[in-house]
């Protein structure tokens, strides 16, 4: 059953009247509005004759939030153009009479996207950079201007927060999320000193109370009463590879092919030099130039060691398609960028740079515990990652690194210490390496580190990955919304993708002061960080955020920027910001 009508109110009207027939019960029906769109559904929510609808939600930047609201809480006050126009300079006036296109019936169909194709077609005539769409099942019924919303875990929220009859961005709404957070148990696992926020955890991850309990452990217990009976007794010997294989479930690796040790520069030149070997006669390392500095460094290391291997970068140098017509040995690239949090599709970029006959060797420093990986599906050759950021091991916890088990008979490790020596204990002349991925261990492992790693391996035990990375998109969503919405004089923009599927469980914004607001922030208790020349960057740990945390957050920047308290605070580059 489809109609074209030419208002938003006529489209209430008309879904109400017809709700029998279309079989949905009218007082299911949720009115979602975005921007304009969200002062046409208050138009439609004060009229006299307005249908009962379930609840209806408004998302509007601050300029237009408040008569929007005025309008919906008072009957009376009905907003016409000339108010609206005044109060809301963004508001699409002239368009407040919309086509609207109603379609209902099955949202998975072929149908259901030509519908809505035509309805945004139609929108787009009025108003090009605004987008609108009716969705609707058999029981229920949203009107959504702005099509993106769709995209993303906003949208869930939003019918959320429209059953509780609260606005999406108020207080009252992240405790209805917080409510219904499946990860909010986790919270309580760590220590967290009072009034802090932490949005840093992407950088150093919070500490499990069990850490120190566990890190107790092995220092009085299995080092001062075990001493060196402890490596066999109390299994140090076999912690690298046993501890590899519980990150290797985070990570889609199966067990075998992941090792802990070292830090993750260092497991780079391991990784690159044996590489290099593996593909002997090419001479080329690709990375990109918005690489972490120590990536590429590594690499320039080896290029100045190495007698013609040579470096290149993909965005200096060349596209990494271009970078690779000239038989690479090895490609290097992070998951997830540090500075924007936009993320790889890590499988075709794989199975790109394979084809060149190049090895694809993947740093998951921002991956690692913030999303689903899967190393062993995308066929990854190598990869790298830490475990002191998403993974709350601890400052200077040590590294993981995977090497894909078809490539363990032919992949040499350069660091050839007796840790990966085949038999380290019998104290040989001569280098022989390890079956498998032991050989990737150099020297002695730090036993009382991995305390720490153990005590943060069993809080992931529990989690899902699913969970995980709902919850990271949907407050990634909330804070960019939230940011959004204030004042937009102060000078913030977007540097992370919008959307969410192409962002890791960070978010980064840019400021021309960034640093002393930064710096103004953590005097505040808001714990982001700072990366030169002008990138504030937030990063979402599911485990230990709540959405109310977000909500504060962004309350208390608000605060700094309005009373500009942030100029008061220095912004020379010392050490108080990392
Ligand atoms: C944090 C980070 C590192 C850190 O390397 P270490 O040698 O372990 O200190 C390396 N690469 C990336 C992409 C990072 O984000």
């Amino acid at each position: 059953m489809t109609e074209i009508v030419d208002d938003v109110r006529r489209a209430v009207r008309w879904l109400a009247d017809n709700a029998d027939e279309l079989g949905f019960d009218p007082e299911r029906i949720v009115l979602v509005g975005h921007s304009a769109g969200a002062h046409l559904a208050a138009m439609v929510m004060t009229k006299a004759d307005a249908p009962k609808l379930a609840g209806a939600v408004f998302l509007s930047g601050v300029f237009d939030l408040e008569p929007v609201r005025r309008s919906y809480v008072n009957d009376d006050a009905k907003m016409n153009a000339e108010e609206a126009k005044t109060n809301s300079p963004a508001l699409l006036a002239p368009a407040v009479i919309c086509p609207v296109h109603i379609y209902v019936g099955d949202s998975e169909t072929e149908e259901f996207k030509r519908q809505s194709q035509l309805m945004h077609d139609a929108w787009c005539q009025k108003v090009p950079a605004c987008t609108l769409s009716v969705l609707g099942n058999r029981n229920h019924f949203n009107i959504v201007f702005d099509l993106t919303l769709l995209q993303s875990r906003l949208f869930n929220r939003i019918t959320a927060t429209a059953k509780a009859g609260c606005n999406v961005t108020d207080l009252a709404a992240m405790k209805v999320f917080d409510q219904a957070d499946k990860l909010a148990c986790e919270r309580a696992k760590f220590q967290m000193p009072e009034g802090v926020i932490y949005l840093d955890g992407n950088s150093l991850g919070a500490l499990p109370k069990a850490a120190p309990v566990r890190v107790k452990e092995i220092v009085e217990k299995e080092w001062g009463e075990g001493l060196i009976r402890s490596w066999g007794e109390a299994g140090w010997y076999k912690k690298p590879l046993e501890l590899g294989d519980r990150i290797g479930g985070l990570i889609g690796a199966a067990a075998g092919q992941t090792v802990v040790a070292d830090s993750i520069s260092v497991n780079l030149f391991k990784l690159v030099c044996a590489a290099l070997e593996m593909r002997s006669g090419r001479k080329r390392l690709i990375t990109d130039e918005s690489n972490f500095p120590s990536d590429i460094y590594v690499l320039q290391g080896i290029e100045r060691i190495l007698p013609g291997v040579e470096v290149k970068l993909i965005g200096r140098d060349g596209s990494l398609d271009e970078l690779l017509e000239d038989s690479a040995a090895a490609v290097l690239l992070t998951g997830v960028d540090f500075k924007t949090g936009a993320c790889l599709e890590m499988q075709q970029v794989t199975e790109r740079v394979q084809a060149s006959g190049a090895l694809m060797i993947w740093d998951l420093a921002h991956s690692a515990g913030a999303l689903s990986v899967d190393l062993d599906y995308i066929n990854a050759d190598m990869a790298v990652g830490c475990t002191y950021k998403y993974l709350n091991a601890g400052p200077g916890a040590p590294a993981f690194l995977y090497v894909a088990s078809r490539h363990h008979a032919v992949a040499r490790n350069p660091i050839s210490g007796w840790f990966g020596h085949k038999d380290p204990f019998a104290f040989d002349a001569d280098y022989a390496p390890a079956d498998g991925i032991r050989q990737f261990l150099v020297g002695t492992p730090p036993i009382v580190s991995y305390g720490a790693l153990e005590a943060s391996l069993d809080i992931w035990e529990g989690v899902s990955m699913t969970d995980l990375r709902t919850k990271s998109m949907a407050m990634g969503d909330l804070f960019i919304e939230l940011m959004e919405a204030l004042d937009p004089s102060y000078g913030f923009t977007l540097v992370s993708p919008r959307d969410a599927s192409k962002r890791g469980s960070q978010v980064s914004f840019r400021h021309k002061d960034g640093l002393a607001i930064m710096r103004a922030l953590i005097e505040k208790g808001v714990i982001g960080d700072f990366r030169a020349p002008d990138i504030l960057r937030f990063g979402f740990t599911p485990l230990t955020l709540s959405f109310e945390d977000i909500w504060q957050a962004v309350n208390i920047l608000n605060d700094i920027m309005k009373t500009g308290r942030w100029r008061d605070v220095s912004s020379d580059r010392g050490a108080a910001v990392t």
